[in-house]
């Protein structure tokens, strides 16, 4: 598993308070409890699991707390919200790829996703939205299939 540096959470907690100031919201001590879960997590994590691991430790925190935060991480653009084609929202990891874009690959057995960059990808959705004279505003590509251990078993 992907280590967060301490330097990278430390960084993205700020750039979060300074989104909140800016919001003009108060600021709490639980919506900060489940930022710091949410930092400290380098899977994609739906609400459900982030509300899992308040519960497990035993914290007091509402649905609707880990829900309204994660929103709040998708506006201050540190989450983004992803879906692998299973009806679940979940949230991905801006800062991991320093901002840039990522891209997926999903294993429709078990679920595992791989993250890649790729410049070669970049540039040819580029090309192509120039192309159709087509203004991009954001991309994403997502390849389906089976993982190396699924296709092994
Ligand atoms: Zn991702
Ligand atoms: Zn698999």
């Amino acid at each position: 598993m992907k280590e967060v540096s301490e330097d990278s959470i430390a960084k993205q907690r700020k750039l979060f308070d300074e989104f909140i100031r800016r919001r003009g919201l108060k600021r709490s001590a639980q919506r900060n409890t489940v930022v710091d879960i949410f930092l400290n997590n380098t899977q994609h994590v739906s609400c459900d699991d982030v509300y899992a691991i308040v519960r497990r430790r035993g914290l007091k925190i509402g649905y609707s707390t880990v829900y309204r935060t994660l929103k709040l991480l998708t506006a201050a653009n540190l989450a983004q919200e992803v879906n692998f084609g299973d009806g679940v929202t979940r949230y991905d990891h801006n800062y991991n790829f320093n901002f840039q874009n990522h891209y997926h690959l999903i294993c429709t057995l078990c679920g595992e996703t791989i993250e890649f960059t790729s410049r070669a990808v970049d540039k040819s959705q580029k090309s192509i939205a120039r192309k159709y004279g087509f203004t991009p505003q954001h991309h994403k590509l997502e390849i389906y299939g089976l993982c190396r251990e699924c296709q092994a078993a």
